[in-house]
């Protein structure tokens, strides 16, 4: 019932080269929603692709006076129809706290587009067994400030910080058992936001363990770094969610 999507997180990678090759050997599919997320300044040299484009942040305020700041009206004019909010790496560099991952969700939803929300655990968390507490305070934030009809279009993912470009990726079990957690979070929100909310894996996916990570049943596709980096293993990916 929730259609997978698989997204290309390329981080602060690639060049002009790498988007022509995406835009001509990447094609769209009707079964899966492939998202590729470049850096911003990439953006409109993606003409006529035949799949989603998505932003890897985006600032919370409008336009205004933010130097370096992009708005969400204009990753939409750029032609984005996902913004990814509160990635790891982002919390880490930028010190964005949960509140202001929060925030910008808040705002690409209101913009009419769909934030890919990261949450996860770094590794002495996950060594202490205590990521379901780390990542639940993550969500709470998250769900204090998105009301429930706006909660329900969000995806979620779920990112161990452990297994981000270390080549080791969690388990499909370790990874069912967090999506599933998320999942009755949600519920407590309400059974038809849980339903309807997407969550992804990410963190070390490849083509060789992509398919027995997405047949988990909560897992509803990834969000790929290293791997969406050249097409034929993005495209793979891709194909391994069908
Ligand atoms: P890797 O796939 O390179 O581990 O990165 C995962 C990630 O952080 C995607 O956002």
């Amino acid at each position: 019932l929730r259609k997978p999507l698989v997204a290309g997180n390329w981080k602060m990678n690639g060049n002009r080269s790498l988007v022509q090759d995406f835009c001509k050997s990447l094609a769209g599919s009707e079964q899966v929603d492939i998202v590729v997320c470049p850096p911003c300044g990439y953006l409109s040299y993606f003409d006529q692709a035949s799949f989603a484009l998505g932003a890897q942040d985006v600032s919370h305020l409008n336009n205004g006076a933010h130097t370096g700041d992009h708005s969400v009206e204009m990753i939409k004019e750029l032609g984005c129809r996902y913004v990814i909010v509160g990635h790891s790496e982002r919390r880490e560099d930028h010190q964005e706290s949960s509140e202001l991952v929060a925030e910008k969700a808040l705002a690409v939803l209101t913009g009419g587009l769909t934030p890919i929300v990261c949450v996860g655990e770094p590794l002495d968390i996950r060594e202490d067994n205590k990521e379901q507490e780390f990542i639940g305070k993550q969500l709470t934030a998250l769900f204090d400030k998105i009301p429930a009809e706006l909660l329900s279009q969000c995806v979620i993912a779920y990112e161990p910080i452990w297994a981000i470009g270390t080549g080791k990726t969690a388990s499909p079990e370790q990874a069912q058992e967090v999506h599933k957690f998320i999942r009755d979070e949600l519920a407590k929100v309400g059974s038809s936001v849980a339903e309807k909310v997407r969550i992804l894996y990410g963190g070390s996916v490849k083509p060789s363990n992509a398919s027995e990570l997405f047949n988990q049943p909560d897992v509803d596709g990834g969000l790929i770094g290293g791997a969406s980096l050249t097409t034929e293993d993005f495209t793979a990916i891709c194909q391994s969610a069908n």
